[in-house]
C-alpha cells in the first residue's frame, strides 16, 4: 500500500503485452466491487443503516486507489502517490467510521480530517520535500492498522455481544494488527529502488495476499453482522407490536410456551391485564387518546419487569405478563405495583381528573399447563375482577366474592 507501483509495462497505453499482470491487478478491485454492491444492496433493503451505504463506498474507493495505482494514471509518479493514498486513506476511514457506526460509535470528523491531514501531509513530505519510499510505505501501513485498532478498542464492548459482533471484533483486530509485522517483516529497513523492483517485492505480494485473503474476511464479516442486524429488524418488525413495543400475541404465545415448557422458569404466574372502560375513554377523548393510554399502559408494564420476564399485547386493549420463577405472592405484588402506576398517570388529552385503571387476573402455571390453560385460568380470574368491580387485582385461588357488583366506571366523568 504505497505507490506509485503501475503494471509493468514498458510502453505505456501498449496493454495487451502483459495483459495476465492486468488481469491480477483487475482481481482485487474486482472482488471489492463485489463487497461494496453487496452493501448497497444491503442499504437499499434497509435504508435506515446509513453505515451501509459508508461500507459500499469504502471497497469502492479502495478498488479505485488501486485501479490508480495499476494503471498508473495520473501518469506522474507524485500525484500519482497520493491521489491513490488519498482513496486509501478515505477508504480506510469510512470503513472504520461504518463499522463503528453500526453500533453508535465513532471517531468522529475531526478525528478523521486530522488523521488525513497526517497521512496525507507525511506522504506529500517524503515524496516531494525529501523523497522516501520506505517512509511512505511506513506512513501508509502502520497509519491504516492504528486507524482499525482504534476502532477495534472503542468495539470491545462487542466481545460481550452476540457471536456475529464477536467475530467481526476479532478479524477487525486481526486485519488492524497485521499491518505492523507484515510491514516490517516484508520490507524491512530499505526499500526496493524502483517501481519494477517495488512492485516484484516480497512486501508487494505480501501486502496484496494479506489484503485479498484478511480484506474479504473482514468485508464479510461486515456483511454478515449487517444481514443480521437485518433479520433483527424484521423479526423485530414481525414480533412486536408496533404502537405500544411489546410483543405481539403471536410472539407473546410462541414465547410464552418455551417458558412454561422449561422446568428451570418454574413457578411461572401469568397476569392477564385488561385496561377498565376502554371503550369510553375512545367514545369521550378520541381514538388517538386511547391509543395514547395503551402506550403508557405497555411502557409501565416493560418499566416494571426484569429481564427474564415477557409482556405482551394479546388484544385491543388487553396484555399479558408472564413471571418466570414467580409465585403468585410476588406476581400480585407487581400487579399491585402497575395497578396504582397506572392509576396515577394523567394525559394531556384527558381532563387531569380522569383516572384511568386496569383489571387483573392472576393464574399460577401447573406441571404440563399448556399456555392456553394458564390463560384461560387467568381470564376466568380477570373477568372476576371487572365483576367484582374493576381497578383490582383477583387470583385465580382467591375465593369468589358472591354478589359484588361493578358499582360505577372507574373513569371520571369529563
Ligand atoms: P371493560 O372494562 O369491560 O374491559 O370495558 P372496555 O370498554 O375496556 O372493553 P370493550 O371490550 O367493550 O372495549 C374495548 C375497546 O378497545 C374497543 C376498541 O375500539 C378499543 N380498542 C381496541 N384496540 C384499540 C387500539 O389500538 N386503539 C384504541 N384507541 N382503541 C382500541
Ligand atoms: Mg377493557
Ligand atoms: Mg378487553
Amino acid at each position: 500500500m504505497c505507490g506509485p507501483v503501475r503494471i509493468d509495462r514498458e510502453t505505456p497505453g501498449t496493454v495487451s503485452e502483459h495483459s495476465p499482470t492486468i488481469t491480477m491487478a483487475l482481481i482485487g478491485p474486482g472482488v471489492l466491487c463485489v463487497f461494496g454492491l453487496a452493501f448497497l444492496w444491503a442499504w437499499v433493503i434497509e435504508r435506515r443503516r446509513h453505515y451501509l451505504l459508508l461500507l459500499a463506498a469504502a471497497p469502492l474507493l479502495f478498488g479505485l486507489g488501486i485501479l490508480i495505482q495499476a494503471f498508473y494514471w495520473p501518469p506522474a509518479t507524485v500525484p500519482n502517490a497520493l491521489l491513490s493514498a488519498l482513496l486509501y486513506t478515505l477508504a480506510v476511514l469510512l470503513a472504520a467510521e461504518a463499522i463503528l457506526s453500526r453500533s453508535g460509535r465513532r471517531l468522529g470528523l475531526p478525528a478523521d480530517l486530522a488523521i488525513l491531514a497526517v497521512i496525507l501531509g507525511g506522504l506529500w513530505f517524503f515524496a516531494v520535500i525529501r523523497p522516501n519510499l520506505l517512509a511512505r510505505v511506513y506512513i501508509q501501513n502502520f497509519g491504516y492498522g492504528f486507524i482499525l485498532l482504534a476502532a477495534a478498542l472503542r468495539l470491545l464492548p462487542l466481545m460481550r455481544g452476540r457471536p456475529v459482533d464477536r467475530v467481526l471484533f476479532w478479524v477487525l483486530l486481526v486485519f488492524a494488527l497485521h499491518f505492523f509485522p507484515r510491514t516490517l517483516l516484508t520490507i524491512g529497513l530499505s526499500a526496493p529502488v524502483g517501481p519494477r523492483a517495488f512492485g516484484g517485492s516480497l512486501f508487494w505480494h505480501a501486502l496484496h495476499l494479506s489484503l485479498a485473503v484478511l480484506g474479504a474476511a473482514l468485508a464479510t464479516a461486515i456483511l454478515a453482522a449487517a444481514l443480521s442486524d437485518l433479520i433483527d429488524d424484521l423479526r423485530r418488525e414481525r414480533d412486536v407490536d408496533g404502537m405500544t413495543g411489546v410483543f405481539n400475541r403471536r410472539a407473546f404465545e410462541q414465547r410464552a410456551g418455551l417458558l412454561l415448557a422449561d422446568e428451570r422458569a418454574a413457578p411461572c404466574t401469568l397476569i392477564a391485564c385488561d385496561l377498565d372502560h376502554f371503550k369510553q375513554i375512545n367514545d369521550r377523548y378520541g381514538h388517538g387518546a386511547g391509543d395514547e393510554v395503551l402506550k403508557a399502559f405497555a411502557r409501565l408494564l416493560l418499566q416494571g419487569c426484569r429481564a427474564e420476564d415477557l409482556g405482551g399485547r394479546i388484544g385491543g386493549e388487553e396484555f399479558a405478563l408472564l413471571l418466570p420463577r414467580t409465585g403468585q405472592d410476588r406476581a400480585s405484588e407487581v400487579a399491585e405495583r402497575l395497578r396504582t402506576a397506572l392509576s396515577r398517570l394523567s394525559f394531556p388529552a384527558m381532563p387531569r381528573d380522569a383516572v384511568v385503571t386496569a383489571s387483573f387476573g392472576l393464574a399460577q402455571a401447573r406441571p404440563g399447563d399448556t399456555l392456553s390453560q394458564l390463560l384461560a385460568r387467568a381470564d376466568t380470574a380477570l373477568y372476576r375482577a371487572k365483576r367484582a368491580g374493576r381497578d383490582r387485582i383477583v387470583l385465580e385461588t382467591a375465593a369468589p366474592e358472591a354478589g359484588r357488583r361493578d358499582p360505577a366506571p372507574s373513569l371520571s366523568p369529563s
